[in-house]
């Protein structure tokens, strides 16, 4: 497909793409919702709203959950990667070098010696091969295992990574798998779910409990963020307020991009031992947990910050197309 036609094909996709408004914050249940940002997509404008109760940030209206799993299934690494798998996979190789720089201090602890990896969102398998690849230095056993709704790559990912089980194309297929796993990883997915909360939730079920997840997403105060795959937009204090309301516990951390406006955050996550019932799960956080005012000022100055780098960049083009002829010639 050329260049023009493959464009065409990708606007028609998206336009197929339907929204619906969130009745609900996810977070904390408040239906106050006020107007943060946009983004446009070839015409399709995409509404981000914050939560006027808690501050977390979703697309608002959100794409439907059909639409989005169509999408997932068919379409989205094709238009991620750009036509250019390989440059796809590069970026996976860098952040599955900074997992196990994360977690390889808690996979030596470990007391079992077989254990078992879970990767929701596994695509190449990149990350599963080379996780694997460190327990089995550590001179423990492993088992991989990997969910990815993509069938083209998920095919691709198990002639090339062999020792994978793929066991479902969802994190909905847990649902109906009876196995627990050791080392959960979930690194940039729960910023394509609109339901963070019950989705943790659900994994948390699958968790040994001794086990530990590694959760991965775009810092808001440090990441475009906007972008028709990104539904729930995370501050450090949004994902623990989404993990405390899974009752996970872990303390968040930054890194990447500029060291004032980091462009990841991540947690290790535990199970609490013994805490709560999820009757009271939402609620608890919900109070005095994320300022509103703050994430707006936080993320303004995180615009402004990009504002002076596309201003300082294109100073530079300029300068370096036009420049030299005006520098005075000895
Ligand atoms: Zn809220």
């Amino acid at each position: 497909m050329d260049k023009a036609s493959n464009r065409a094909s990708q606007a028609n996709e998206f336009s197929e793409i339907s929204f619906e408004p969130l009745s609900r914050c996810e977070l904390c249940q408040s239906s106050s919702f006020r107007s943060i940002g946009s983004y446009d997509l070839k015409g399709i404008v995409l509404r981000y709203t914050l939560c006027e109760q808690c501050g977390f940030v979703q697309m608002n209206p959100v794409t439907s959950e059909a639409s989005m799993n169509l999408f997932y299934q068919k379409e989205y690494w094709r238009n991620i990667s750009k036509g250019s798998l390989g440059r796809v996979q590069r970026k996976q190789i860098y952040r599955a070098r900074q997992i196990i720089n994360f977690t390889t201090e808690r996979l030596k602890k470990m007391d079992s010696d077989v254990v078992r990896v879970l990767e929701i969102g596994s695509s190449f398998g990149n990350t599963l091969e080379m996780v694997g690849g460190v327990i089995s230095s550590l001179g423990k056993k492993t088992v991989l295992y990997g969910i990815e709704p993509n069938e083209a790559i998920a095919k691709d990912g198990v002639s090339v990574y062999k020792q994978i089980k793929l066991i479902g194309r969802s994190y909905r297929d847990l649902d109906k798998i009876h196995e627990i796993y050791d080392f959960i990883i979930l690194s940039h997915v729960l910023e394509h779910l609109r339901d963070p909360v019950g989705v943790l939730r659900l994994i948390r079920e699958k968790l040994a409990s001794a086990g530990f997840m590694y959760i991965e997403v775009p810092n808001f105060y440090g990441h475009q963020s906007y972008h028709i795959y990104h539904v729930s937009c995370f501050t450090p204090i949004s994902l623990k307020s989404a993990l405390a309301n899974a009752d996970l516990s872990g303390e968040v951390f930054a890194y990447g991009g500029n060291r004032q406006f980091p462009k990841f955050i991540g947690v290790i996550a535990y199970k609490q031992q013994g805490k709560g019932s999820v009757g009271q799960y939402s609620v608890a956080v919900a109070k005095g947990s994320g300022d509103p005012r703050q994430v707006i000022e936080r993320r303004a100055a995180f615009e402004r910050y990009l504002a002076s780098k596309r201003k300082t960049n294109f100073l530079s083009r300029i300068f370096r197309k036009f420049g030299g002829k005006f520098l005075p010639k000895f």
